[in-house]
């Protein structure tokens, strides 16, 4: 971006000039947790009452039944939402390859954000470990290691664009503590870092986790990661709810990223993130809508409403004001991905921002304060989303997708892909 003002700018050659008059204007937020493919088992009835590791064991049989059709209509379904609640960077942690599956199964995603104008960060996710292992996984959505480490290699080198403003970056992201090995979590670091990748995977989301890691390898969560050489400022964890004091510590000294998902740590009764703790510690705190079957929805606005009223629960009224959620939905996200460029509007970030039209919507008619409105009378649509410089969305609708003939082909999926799990 090169500008913002008020009256006639003069134009340069290669600028083009967005008039915003009316509205209330939002850096793009920035999703830093999400898994797109689980939009396509939103609300499924036998997982809705269930705790996490229940709640996996009931929905890996369908998932591992994912195609890169199905991952094509889930991402364009999740960038869609994304998109109209004014997100316009999110991530995606893809772990669900079906061992007998398509190999280049990520690709699917990259090329419907690249279609769709989301600027984009797809996390190669991963489990190897299965039950016969220990693992919570079945076996038939697990893949070997050699496989894993070779598909991330590639996703990287035909897909990670390093250099500042990019639309797409690759990462890398074994699932859990109970669905990788400590090799594969050591030799995904490795890789990582010799190709200049970030790093991130779930980690501290619930107590049965705590004691899955005492009784698989004789210490808690974050002593697993640090032994498999995961400390550092290029970690961003989903999650991190059942750290303690000196864990906290920790994470704070070596700047490692935390992607708070409150939704979905209330939906499944996981617990609540110590964001203020966090922060203070010196550890980035961002925003993830999560996937949309422990959510179910992908509204990042939302979410930060979400985080306000969590908060607030936790610790009071003044725990956390609209401005602070605000902070964590845009330059918490962007540090999380090491994004300068990003969840700030001024002279060189990026042109990403969202518009949001008060008067327009009937839940803020009346409201004193533009800014904590977007919070407190939420959730709000977006009006106007520019992503990149690129109009991807005006007049509430997304311009760079056709939903009318998406949502049935999508509706169709989810059916399928629930009954071909039987
Ligand atoms: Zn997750």
């Amino acid at each position: 971006m090169v500008g913002i003002g008020e009256g006639e700018p003069e134009r340069r050659p290669g600028e083009q000039i967005v008039s915003l008059d009316g509205g209330v204007v939002l850096p793009g937020l920035v999703n830093v947790h999400h898994h797109l493919c689980q939009n396509l088992t939103r609300a499924y009835g036998p997982a809705q009452d269930l705790e996490l590791f229940d709640w996996l064991r009931t929905l890996y049989p369908i998932w591992s039944g994912f195609t890169p059709e199905n991952l094509d209509l889930a991402s364009r379904v999740g960038f869609a939402e994304l998109l109209l609640s004014g997100c316009t960077t999110t991530s995606d942690h893809h772990y669900l390859f079906p061992r007998d599956g398509a190999p280049d199964l990520l690709d699917a995603s990259v090329l419907a954000a690249q279609d769709m104008g989301m600027r984009f960060v797809a996390t190669r996710g991963s489990m190897s470990l299965d039950t016969r292992h220990g693992g919570l996984p079945p076996m038939s959505c697990t893949q070997d290691e050699d496989v894993i480490l070779r598909d991330s290699e590639r996703v990287i080198d035909r897909w990670h664009d390093p250099s500042p403003y990019s639309m797409t970056q690759i990462a890398l992201a074994p699932c859990a503590p109970f669905s990788v090995t400590e090799e594969l979590m050591r030799e995904t670091a490795r890789l990582a870092r010799d190709k200049g990748v970030r790093l991130h995977t779930h980690l501290a989301e619930t107590r049965d986790e705590n004691r899955y890691c005492q009784e698989h390898y004789g210490c808690r969560p974050l002593d697993f990661l640090e032994r498999v050489e995961w400390t550092g400022p290029d970690i961003w964890l989903a999650h991190g709810i059942w750290f303690d004091e000196d864990e906290i510590a920790r994470l704070g000294a070596a700047g490692t990223g935390i992607a708070h998902c409150p939704s979905s740590n209330m939906r499944l009764g996981s617990g609540v993130c110590p964001v203020p703790a966090l922060r203070e510690a010196g550890s980035p705190v961002g925003l993830g809508v999560d996937g949309s079957a422990s959510n179910d929805t992908g509204h990042l606005l939302n979410e930060a409403r979400m985080a306000l009223y969590l908060r607030r629960l936790e610790s009071g009224a003044a725990g956390m004001s609209a401005m602070e959620a605000l902070e964590l939905a845009t330059l918490g996200g962007a540090a999380c991905l090491g994004r300068e460029e990003l969840g700030w509007l001024g002279v060189d970030s990026a042109a990403d921002f969202a518009v949001y039209d008060l008067h327009g919507e009937i839940a803020a008619s009346g409201a004193h304060d533009p800014v904590a409105a977007l919070l407190l009378c939420g959730p709000l649509r977006a009006r106007t989303v520019v992503v990149n410089g690129r109009r991807v969305v005006e007049e509430g609708r997304v311009l760079t997708e056709d939903l009318e003939t998406l949502l049935p082909r999508h509706r169709e999926a989810a059916r399928q892909l629930v009954e071909r799990a039987g």
